[in-house]
């Protein structure tokens, strides 16, 4: 038998079309763009990708399961909440996140000039020193068509000995 102690991993990925008049919220830091993420949350695609990384590792459902987009109280909502939300569940099964890392693929906005700041973001809502969090930014010279995709990976520990 696998020790509950074992590390657990997660993945996570989302997609999301990026279009005029929208708010470019990646990784709950505001980047000025003149094109941003479309859908009914604040549609941050790199916490969505990080909190179905989290649930995947702890054995929960996904984000969309338990937060539909057809439920009227995630319109707009910040995914800052959902991170918080999937961190709570992860501490009430006794599990904390040890490292994270993300691959941020599009072609606009430029990722590099905001990725420190998202990277610290990160790292205070995981509480993790900002080592155990790392993103990258891709980009794919016109091949994704206006939208902006991300993938994630999380290792799960146990928060204490049980
Ligand atoms: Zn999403």
């Amino acid at each position: 038998m696998v020790p509950d102690s074992a590390p657990r991993i997660g993945l996570g990925w989302d997609r999301h079309a990026l279009v005029e008049g929208r708010s470019c919220i990646l990784g709950g830091v505001e980047i000025p763009n003149e094109v941003g993420p479309k859908g009914h949350s604040d549609a941050d695609a790199l916490l969505h990708a990080l909190c179905d990384a989290m649930l995947g590792a702890a054995g929960l459902d996904d984000l969309g399961t338990l937060f539909p987009d057809t439920d009227p109280k995630w319109k707009g909502a910040a995914s800052t909440q959902f991170v918080e939300a999937a961190v709570s569940l992860l501490h009430a099964q006794n599990l904390v996140v040890a490292s994270a890392d993300l691959v941020v693929i599009c072609d606009s906005p430029k990722l590099a000039p905001h990725r420190a700041a998202i990277r610290a973001n990160l790292a205070q809502m995981l509480d993790l020193p900002v080592s155990r969090v790392n993103l990258k930014g891709k980009t794919t010279e016109g091949g994704f068509g206006g939208a902006v995709e991300v993938q994630a990976v999380v290792i799960l520990i146990a928060a204490r000995k049980a």
